[in-house]
């Protein structure tokens, strides 16, 4: 079943950023059947195609996007199977996850119950806390299945093979492996209160909505640099450093140069100081 490419695809709805974009080459995946024809638009375009699960860690960086981007509408699907695992699909969201988990007592990664995240998009990212305080989704996470546009195939995996590390992992970036499904094993547990609403309380409170963000921008950074701009509140063409968030930008703008801009600029920084840096966002042009 071949994939229907659209050329010239106007939007603003892919990142979370809301930034709005011409993207070259647009797609919708809605059937498993449709990952070689995926794999032949990919190839012609030299391997440069992103997939977006719901565009929660995507910095767009130009007008023009020139990658194949491809929009995660599998069908959602979310499961106990026989081998013991609760079985969720790519494209369904974190949310469904952890009420079916709240729903059976279980324990589980609650503390992404900010995230507006997909879980082909939360395993790709490894996503979970702080590294002051750790656990991520990988804590949870038994097997994978991807199919690989390279092989033209697909493949289980142990979580370990993914190579999981602080926000990122085998899947993350224009990787060409698509994850279909993830296999978690979440322990009963007694849940004295409700742990997705203390989240999203705490998310309220600690975290910066007051425009379109993508969560954290850095994954490695110096607190100073980032204390530093957190009180200055830098801003550039309506995208401006959170004051109330630390490593948070909120966008105002639909143009993605302040955006871009800016994140230059913290990297910059932190490299005139000699010092570690590298995107939590994922960049696509
Ligand atoms: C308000 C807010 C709070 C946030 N808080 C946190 C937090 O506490 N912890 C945290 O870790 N992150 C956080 N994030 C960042 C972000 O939500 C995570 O990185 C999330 O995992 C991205 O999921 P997504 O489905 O939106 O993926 P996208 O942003 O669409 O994609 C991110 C990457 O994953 C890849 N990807 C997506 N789906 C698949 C798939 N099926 N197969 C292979 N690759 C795939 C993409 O190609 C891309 O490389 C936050 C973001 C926001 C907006």
């Amino acid at each position: 079943m071949d994939l229907s490419i659209t050329s010239d695809h106007a939007s603003d709805r892919i990142s979370l950023y809301r930034t709005a974009h011409v993207f070259s080459a647009y797609a919708e995946l809605r059937d498993v059947a449709q990952l070689p024809s995926l794999a032949d638009w990919r190839e012609r375009r030299g391997g440069r195609m992103v997939l977006v699960g719901n565009g929660s860690n995507l910095l767009l960086a130009r007008r023009r996007i020139d990658s194949l981007v491809v929009r995660n509408a599998l069908p959602r699907c979310l499961e106990r199977r026989a081998d013991g695992l609760v079985w969720a699909s790519g494209s369904t969201g974190i949310m469904e996850v952890l009420r079916f988990c709240h729903r059976e007592s279980l324990d589980s990664f609650y503390y992404l119950a900010s995230v507006p995240a997909t879980i082909g998009g939360a395993v790709a990212m490894n996503a979970g806390r702080g590294r002051d305080r750790g656990g991520s989704i990988f804590d949870f996470v038994r097997r994978i299945t991807y199919y690989d546009l390279d092989a033209r195939e697909v493949r289980e995996i142990r979580a370990e093979e993914a190579r999981p590390e602080y926000r990122r992992t085998v899947f993350s970036g224009a990787t060409g492996k698509v994850v279909l499904e993830a296999g978690f094993e979440f322990p009963p547990t007694r849940l004295e209160d409700n742990p997705i609403e203390t989240r999203k309380a705490y998310a309220a409170s600690q975290q910066d909505y007051s425009g379109p963000n993508c969560g954290s921008v850095f994954a490695v950074n110096d607190e100073r640099i980032m204390h530093k701009l957190r009180k200055r509140g830098l801003a550039i063409g309506g995208a401006r450093f959170s004051k109330k968030t630390f490593n948070w930008i909120v966008n105002d703008s639909s143009r993605p140069l302040g955006l871009v801009a800016l994140v230059a600029v913290a990297e910059l920084w932190h490299r005139i100081a000699r010092r570690p840096v590298r995107r939590e966002l994922v960049t696509v042009r």
